[in-house]
């Protein structure tokens, strides 16, 4: 990936006073226009001729291992260095650390510091939005790689601040170095290293260098494709990203996207320690050598809000697709006497202040028919509560689909009634949180659930 400058007046003088091209469509005669070639060279074009010479080119097992080091060393500098210590400043680096990942980190080839920090910054900021620089809502193969193989608008690009990193020596340096810096880390290094220790300098080209930053490449564009495709959404599931073990087998623990969306400045992307992060324990083992300090980390109690809230949406919006019998709000109220008169042509009980129609339901009553016919005309909650016998939840739940009216000064129901006809319509769920799991004709708390 190599940094180019969009600007609409390079573009030829058939654009100079059109719009850019990437707002064209693409046509027979316009389609080259839309390629960004440099970056096709070599994110592409190099990596396929290096596979094409790997054919020919007998890989030696010191130089396999040597390119796989220097794999996961090019993948820190990615992930630890300019994802978690630059873009989100995440943990404070010494300069010895900070001069490793840079130097690393150019040799994955995915451009400087600066430029990287910049777009990600803006990536967290306008998450799926237009201005999202790799917006997966355009598609899984844009995400990928497609933002950078096709011309983009600069200007559309949301705003982000890097004023911090303009303060960082090693940031400016890199910056202002970056190409022949980029050109002796990703391929004269690897080239060297391996032809002078053991003579292979072809193996150390081809392996070392060209294959092994086309892969690294691959790895660090998942973060932005399948990281925001496949997974769970444990904190927030407005926006795309998502958590999962295949994306952080790859990635080297940047695959819980969904945590490190809602928490980007925690050092961590996984929190729990089974699950794979070796950055975050690259970043660790750091701070116990005294090469980082101030890791940052969020609350625990911080990160169960966001869990718990995300499992209630998940509970409301499956108990909106239940019927809890007709909505307390929309049952007529009656007076006691009216209740009593009515019983005698149909079988009405009042229990919690709420009245049911059993008529249909007395011969079916698993207690027997003598025991729910002796509540017929009064009030039951006692009964129904214990007094005889102590319902279960179920029966609680399927006395509610019978419920036909409330009684006036019927206890709290027609208070609660009174309170809550406004927003919190039973039945209709996602409203209801504190009805979640109950009914109100229940009247002996089982749990109490803050003290539990
Ligand atoms: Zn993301
Ligand atoms: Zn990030």
């Amino acid at each position: 990936m190599v940094e180019t400058d969009n600007n609409p007046r390079r573009q030829g003088s058939a654009t100079r006073t059109k719009t850019h091209i990437s707002e064209q469509p693409i046509t027979w005669s316009n389609w080259y226009k839309h390629i960004n070639w440099l970056n096709c060279t070599f994110i592409l074009f190099v990596p396929l001729v290096g596979c094409i010479c790997a054919y020919w080119t007998p890989l030696r097992l010191k130089t396999a291992i040597f390119a796989i080091i220097y794999y996961f060393n090019a993948g820190l500098g990615i992930t630890a260095g300019y994802h978690r210590y630059w873009a989100h400043r995440c943990y404070k680096a010494t300069l010895p650390l900070s001069i490793y990942l840079a130097a690393v980190g150019v040799s994955a080839g995915q451009g400087s510091i600066r430029w990287w920090s910049k777009g990600h910054r803006s990536h967290h900021r306008y998450t799926d939005t237009d201005k999202d620089p790799y917006s997966v809502r355009k598609g899984f193969w844009y995400s990928h790689i497609g933002w950078m193989v096709i011309h983009q608008n600069h200007k559309r690009i949301g705003r982000a601040d890097v004023s911090d990193l303009d303060e960082d020596p090693v940031v400016v340096w890199q910056h202002k170095h970056y190409i022949k810096s980029a050109i002796f880390m990703i391929l004269v290094f690897p080239t060297v290293f391996c032809g002078l220790a053991w003579g292979d300098w072809r193996g150390g080209f081809i392996y070392g260098g060209v294959l092994r930053v086309f892969f690294i490449q691959q790895a660090t564009f998942c973060v932005n494709s399948l990281a925001h495709f496949i997974g769970e959404q444990p904190f927030d599931d407005r926006n795309s990203p998502r958590d999962h073990v295949i994306t952080a087998l790859v990635t080297l623990g940047e695959g819980y996207h969904n945590f490190h969306h809602e928490f980007p400045s925690d050092y961590r992307n996984a929190i729990e320690w089974w699950q794979y992060d070796p950055t975050k324990w690259m970043i660790w083992l750091w701070k116990q050598l005294g090469l980082a300090y101030d890791l940052k980390q969020f609350r625990a109690n911080e990160i169960e809000k966001g869990r718990v809230q995300q499992m209630q949406k998940k509970v409301d919006k499956m108990r909106s697709k239940i019927d809890w019998g007709i909505p307390l709000d929309r049952l007529p109220v009656m007076e006691w006497d009216d209740f009593v008169e009515q019983s005698k042509k149909k079988a009405l009980i009042a229990i919690g202040g709420v009245v049911h129609d059993v008529t249909g339901f007395i011969k079916d009553h698993p207690g027997g028919r003598a025991f729910i016919a002796s509540g017929v005309g009064k009030d039951a909650t006692a009964i129904f509560n214990g007094g005889v016998y102590r319902h279960s939840n179920a029966a609680h739940n399927l006395l509610a689909s019978m419920r036909v009216g409330i009684i006036r000064g019927g206890c709290e129901v027609e208070i609660w009634k009174g309170a809550n006809s406004k927003g919190m319509v039973e039945g209709k769920g996602v409203e209801i949180v504190q009805q979640a799991g109950g009914q109100v004709t229940r009247r002996v708390p089982v749990v109490k659930i803050d003290e539990a």
